[in-house]
């Protein structure tokens, strides 16, 4: 795993074999041009020896040859958001690489040893979105031979973070380029931004009533990984995206309540750093919406979760958290110094208080779900979800209901459906929030609510 940080001054080239970084093949003989030739004359050059000793020097020669074949780019993605822009390049074999930046204008600049222009790195050419907010042209060519460059025009100095990602899933060798811009986007900047543009509500703010609770929605999956994708082929990331956006504009007309959401469009957002999100912005509250799975497609039903800080509740939540948490490995994550964010904090005493407000907020929203689909389970189940770690925080996952089971599935895609599901949630949370109104003393006031605190 290789992880540059490069500031945007004139870089001297980083040379990688992608995903073989200090391991593995050396990188003297993986760089080595095919030469049919020289391989050719060093047979002729060798002694007559036995049939079976040819067959041994011809494998050896195969060997060699296929060590030294170049990689070639089977396909590209480009993730434009927000937060960050990602590039991936999707190879059989793992891709070398030479990246440094240029000023003046600002360019980003990536040297892949592949031995030829291929489709899909030709795709790339004009490919970026007119409203990317950190590449504004990208171009590729083949450079010299065995070399194909890539040359990314960008809007402003930004933090490139390159890395590779070994096979995963339906995946193969990734070659993953994230763009950051320079200062991160702040959660906390867009919730008041949004707080201030929300129109005023209708009914005034209940007496009593301290503050605003402020929710953070949580799109499950996104951008490289799709989650789990239904037979009529539904993914579950563009599913639970609309349930979020929907829930989101239900929370933000009730008087007592503002939401955020972790992501707002199509692309992937580590585990911790939606868990972070909710932290910044001290919420009260964090949802992450998902859609079930299962091998068996008449399994179906709604179901929510909490973190255990013990055992998981049952074998099935246990199986159900350990695939969630693997969204990180699809979606793609530079692992180089990332904590372990679950055990870290499940040893926090904190949690513990933290998990019983979860698994009430999840009891409510569950009775709820229960008024507009069959329960798969009918009480909150626990398990280790990273995504609900964020121990101040109470947090449910909620399961809306199975992609897997065709009947589930079309309803899932639904309008009217993905509707009744956010206002089961609504409904859940305004119970939750009725009863355990947020402190005073607590995070974020209205009156520190200004761009100025
Ligand atoms: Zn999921």
């Amino acid at each position: 795993m290789a992880e540059f940080r490069l500031p945007g001054a004139l870089q001297p080239g980083v040379r990688v074999r992608g995903g073989m970084a200090g391991k593995g093949r050396g990188p003297a003989l993986s760089a080595r041009p095919v030469d049919p030739h020289r391989i050719r004359r060093r047979s002729e050059a060798r002694a007559p020896r036995s049939a079976l000793g040819r067959w041994a020097s011809l494998a050896v020669l195969l060997v060699f040859y296929l060590s030294t074949v170049q990689a070639q780019v089977l396909s590209t993605r480009i993730w434009p958001a927000k937060d960050y822009t990602r590039l991936t390049l999707e190879s059989k074999e793992p891709v070398d690489y030479t990246i440094f930046s240029l000023k003046d204008p600002e360019r980003l600049v990536i040297d892949l040893e592949t031995s030829e222009l291929s489709s899909a790195l030709a795709e790339l050419n004009g490919k970026v979105a007119a409203d990317d907010p950190y590449i504004s042209g990208l171009r590729v060519a083949r450079n010299r031979p065995g070399i194909v460059r890539l040359v990314l025009d960008l809007k402003a100095e930004v933090k490139p973070q390159i890395f590779t990602l070994p096979p995963i899933a339906d995946y193969g060798h990734r070659l993953v380029l994230d763009i950051h811009p320079l200062v991160a986007v702040d959660p906390l900047a867009v919730l008041i931004e949004e707080t201030q543009q929300r129109p005023v509500p209708t009914q005034p703010a209940k007496p009593g009533v301290a503050r605003i609770a402020t929710i953070v929605i949580d799109a499950g999956h996104g951008g490289e990984d799709p989650g789990a994708i239904g037979r009529r082929g539904s993914r579950e990331k563009d599913i639970t995206l609309t349930i979020a956006k929907r829930l989101k504009a239900l929370v933000d007309a009730e008087p007592n309540m503002r939401a955020l959401l972790t992501r707002d469009g199509d692309y992937f957002l580590p585990l911790n750093v939606r868990v972070e999100k909710a932290r910044k912005v001290k919420a009260d509250l964090f949802v992450s919406i998902h859609a079930d799975s299962f091998t068996r497609s008449n399994v179906r039903g709604s179901s929510v979760f909490a973190l255990s800080d013990k055992r998981a509740t049952s074998e099935l939540a246990r199986a159900l958290a350990k695939k969630e948490n693997e969204a990180d490995l699809i979606g793609g994550v530079a692992l180089v110094g990332k904590d372990d964010h679950v055990r870290r904090t499940i040893l926090d005493l904190s949690q513990s208080a933290t998990i019983d407000y979860s698994l009430r907020l999840g009891s409510s929203v569950l009775k709820q779900l229960g008024g507009v689909n069959e329960l798969h389970k009918p009480h909150v189940e626990q398990a280790s979800f990273a995504v609900l770690t964020a121990h101040d925080v109470p947090s449910i996952l909620v399961e809306t209901a199975f992609i897997s089971n065709p009947q589930e599935e079309k309803r899932l895609t639904n309008q009217a459906y993905q509707d009744k599901l956010a206002r089961a949630i609504l409904e859940g949370i305004r119970e939750y929030v009725a009863k355990h109104p947020p402190r005073p003393s607590g995070p974020v006031t209205l009156d520190r609510l200004s761009p100025r605190s």
